[in-house]
């Protein structure tokens, strides 16, 4: 829109002055009436996120829902990475992290379905100088599409990975839908993941870490992601077998160190989580609804996202 205004306002600029003021209102009025319209706005230096010669994010903020937008998400790095309150590490550093005066505060991303928007935030988490955890989740259609009975991988995804690891400095972990895998695909878990964790890896990917997903699955079988892993604790639900119509499925496991993961996300002991998965009163919780101040130093604390939420 910009550059068909401006071209537009150089050919008609051999005209009288008089036309040239009326026609630069004219334009003026028009491409605010076109900003009004998209509700697109560009505070950045990066109007686009180049991922590949082909793929290019637009990094425009759309700001559209009342509490879920940037601009809030922004003002919570801006406040989090000026105060000297918290010490932010990514979720590899976390357990080994300790202070007597300051509170240790992460900042998980679980993906679950929207890579751009992910990308965009370790792009201002970067801005802000705060290194993140985000999670891809293998079982999202940024990553995989099932052909068959097999998963093809999303050929572009490393550009994306590399992206928020390399150019944005955030760590990147997998988020974990291995018992839905077993369960809905019918594809052996321990064999997958050794497979994927070899091609991330081998791609230059460095994963530490893993979280569980909620799928939507795992509340019509009941059963937790985390299931898949020994050191899940049986917390009551499906923790050995699965009935799925008139079969019973013995869920596969396996341990953390199998896979050279030196974390769970969900298994690192802090001493407060919040998550905008979580509902408080029937509303979305969000950074708004604590006051991160009020948290004694020593404590430590993780803050959950999705990036689907914060983006439109
Ligand atoms: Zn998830």
């Amino acid at each position: 829109m910009q550059n068909s205004s401006v071209d537009k306002f150089n050919y008609k600029i051999q005209f009288t002055t008089s036309t040239v003021y009326f026609l630069f209102s004219f334009l003026l009025l028009t491409s605010i009436g076109c900003q009004k319209d998209t509700g697109i706005t560009y505070n950045e230096a990066d109007r686009t996120i180049q991922i590949t010669d082909n793929i290019n994010i637009d990094n425009g903020v759309r700001d559209k829902k009342p509490i879920f937008n940037f601009t809030n998400y922004e003002k919570f790095l801006s406040y989090v990475s000026k105060s000297d309150h918290f010490l932010i590490v990514p979720l590899k550093n976390f357990k080994n992290t300790n202070s007597d005066n300051k509170v240790v505060l992460s900042v998980r991303y679980d993906v679950d379905d929207d890579i751009d928007a992910a990308v965009k935030m370790a792009y201002r988490s970067r801005k802000y100088g705060i290194v993140s955890t985000f999670f891809i989740l293998h079982t999202a259609t940024y990553y995989s599409k099932k052909v068959g009975e097999e998963l093809i991988r999303n050929p572009n995804l490393i550009f994306y990975l590399k992206k928020i690891q390399d150019s944005f400095g955030q760590e990147i972990g997998l988020h974990n839908d291995l018992v839905t895998l077993q369960l809905m695909y019918g594809i052996a878990p321990r064999q997958y993941l050794k497979n994927e964790l070899a091609y991330l890896r081998g791609n230059g990917i460095n994963v530490w870490g893993t979280s569980y997903h909620g799928s939507p699955y795992c509340y019509i079988y009941k059963y937790y992601n985390a299931y898949f892993w020994y050191e899940y604790p049986d917390n009551g639900w499906n923790y050995e077998y699965i009935t799925k119509g008139y079969k019973t499925i013995k869920i596969e496991k396996d341990s953390l160190s199998s896979y050279n993961f030196s974390y769970e996300a969900g298994f690192l002991g802090q001493d407060y989580y919040f998550a905008d998965s979580n509902s408080i009163k029937g509303k979305r919780w969000n950074m708004g609804m604590v006051n991160l101040d009020t948290i004694k130093p020593g404590k430590k604390v993780i803050i959950l996202l999705h990036p689907e939420h914060w983006d439109y």
